[in-house]
């Protein structure tokens, strides 16, 4: 299907290139029906477009940039915002252009840092990309919603089974956000769901109601000798007390400034809430040597009596009490910590990472969680970045106002990637057949002295001029060479063609995904007979 030149890029061998152009043809056709119109924009941008709506900055180390012989700063395209919402600023005047919904089907780049698992994290892809471009929020949400079902379409005719789930809409501006995640194990995409209401959010949005903890009335601070504790398990193991009665100092590095977090020991920080929270561009988490230089005690960092260091506390360590937490000198923690009496935090806010078995924020019942991969992305993304290109429009009155916008995302080799990851077996691929490259497998056998070849370029033949797209397996090889690199191929029927099949007139059909082959009578009306078979 696919050959690897470099780390996350990939050249389209003729089977996968065709099953790619199905896609493609699927998606083209449902983003007309829901009037979108198809336009073709630059992969070479200029980095000032970028740097104009601040996400040159935003998106940082991932977005290629290069010069030219001028030394002009150009960016190869991870996206399309900035180009298209200059273009609609020089032609869109008045509310009568709107609403509008414009896309292209192109190639994008995106310097991953992990590129990995084939098709599923590339830094060069084919993508198509649609925006709408509205009066009002009014306006949005009925594109959105034809976006919503457009994308159902594009999914069902692909045949690929999949969750709609909330996303993160990220720091800048955005509203709602949806995923489309098919379930894969192999998935890097963990989805948190309520299977009572039918709440799911992608893991890094999830929200959750956290195990209530109580340990009792507010007791007295005691300055307790933990010698040579220096993580939650150590001191929970020491101490005899469960986790979620200890507090985690957990330091990041936000936009290069040191930040002190706080949370239940038993939980872990959802590093996407804590950007949003933060409006940082950049978070990763501090190395031991800047928490030392800032004169902190890692291992037995508190936040009580702690000062000029930002602190952002979990919800979670406001509600329970007498919590164990660090003492800010070796080998000692504090015991009988309660908030607001012994520390104070910058801010309190849900920060933490959902699991499942914990409440569903909606109805209580208890979440779960599976693996997938996300094969779409639709996003409300207001007016962020039409006011700051200048994208408005004059309404009836004559007063104007910024375009209010939506962007919406499909990776085509991702989704291609996705659907392999869903359906096959031990033996390889079992293609959904609207998007397998070829519709039968024909498999000639034994064809010397015989006259299976005749019969075979006959049928071939016959089958094309019947609409049918057959790959024609004429090499010299075994039976069982070509039966497995059908299976492997996963071309959805197989046709084979021997001197045993056409003593019977007959030939012998076998669909991928089933165990059992059935003959065919080799007559007129074989090409309707396996166009049934198609259609099923
Ligand atoms: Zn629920």
């Amino acid at each position: 299907m696919i050959s690897q030149v470099a780390a996350g890029v990939y050249s389209y061998l003729p089977l996968g290139w065709r099953s790619l152009k199905k896609i493609e043809n699927i998606i083209r056709d449902e983003m007309d029906k829901a009037g979108g119109q198809e336009l073709s924009m630059p992969v070479l941008q200029p980095l000032e477009l970028w740097q104009e709506t601040g996400r040159a900055q935003a998106f940082g180390k991932g977005l290629f940039t290069l010069s030219d012989r001028r030394e002009r700063k150009l960016v190869l395209g991870p996206t399309h915002e900035e180009v298209l919402t200059q273009m609609v600023s020089r032609n869109v005047q008045s509310y009568r252009d709107l609403p509008l919904l414009l896309y292209q089907i192109q190639t994008k780049f995106r310097d991953e840092p992990r590129p990995r698992g084939g098709l599923i994290r590339v830094r060069e892809f084919t993508m198509k990309d649609l925006y709408s471009f509205d009066a009002d929020e009014e306006g949005l949400d009925q594109s959105y919603q034809k976006m919503l079902q457009a994308y159902q379409n594009i999914y069902n005719r692909c045949g690929l089974p999949n969750l709609l789930v909330e996303a993160d809409s990220g720091a800048i501006g955005g509203k709602d956000s949806h995923e489309f995640i098919v379930i894969a194990e192999s998935g890097e995409d963990e989805v948190i769901y309520c299977d009572s209401c039918k709440y799911a959010a992608n893991v890094d949005k999830a929200e959750s109601v956290k195990d209530k903890v109580d340990f009792g009335e507010p007791l007295p601070v005691e300055e307790v000798a933990t010698p040579g504790v220096a993580t939650i398990e150590g001191l929970s193991a020491f101490l005899k007390v469960p986790q979620s009665q200890t507090i985690k100092a957990v330091f990041y590095m936000a936009d290069g400034k040191l930040t002190f977090v706080v949370i239940r020991g038993d939980l872990e920080v959802n590093e996407t809430k804590l950007k949003n929270i933060l409006r940082c561009f950049e978070l990763r988490m501090a190395t031991e040597a800047e928490v030392i230089e800032a004169g902190i005690v890692a291992g037995s960092a508190s936040p009580i009596g702690i000062s000029g260091i930002k602190v952002i506390a979990d919800d979670s360590v406001t509600s329970g009490t007498n919590f164990v937490a660090g003492g800010n000198k070796p080998d000692t923690h504090i015991k009988n910590v309660n908030y607001p009496r012994d520390f104070k935090a910058d801010v309190v806010a849900d920060i933490a990472r959902a699991r499942a078995r914990e409440g569903c924020p909606r109805c209580g019942k208890k979440l779960s969680s599976t693996q997938g991969i996300e094969v779409g992305h639709i996003f409300k993304l207001g007016t962020f970045l039409s006011e700051k290109l200048g994208a408005f429009f004059i309404d009836e009155k004559g007063v104007s106002h910024p375009i209010v916008m939506g962007c919406y995302g499909i990776g085509l080799g991702r989704l291609l990637a996705a659907a392999i990851e869903q359906s096959h077996d031990a033996k390889g691929i079992i293609w959904p057949m609207p998007i397998a490259p070829y519709h039968i497998y024909l498999c000639p056998l034994y064809r010397e002295g015989s006259k299976v070849s005749e019969v075979a370029e006959n049928l071939y033949d016959e089958l094309e001029v019947g609409g049918l797209e057959v790959l024609l397996d004429d090499r010299e090889e075994s039976p069982g060479v070509k039966f497995n690199d059908a299976d492997l191929l996963g071309i959805p029927i197989r046709v084979t063609i021997s001197p045993r099949t056409l003593e019977k007139g007959s030939v012998e059909v076998k669909k991928r995904s089933e165990k059992d082959s059935q003959l065919v009578p080799l007559e007129e009306g074989i090409t309707e007979r396996l166009k049934d078979l198609i259609r099923d």
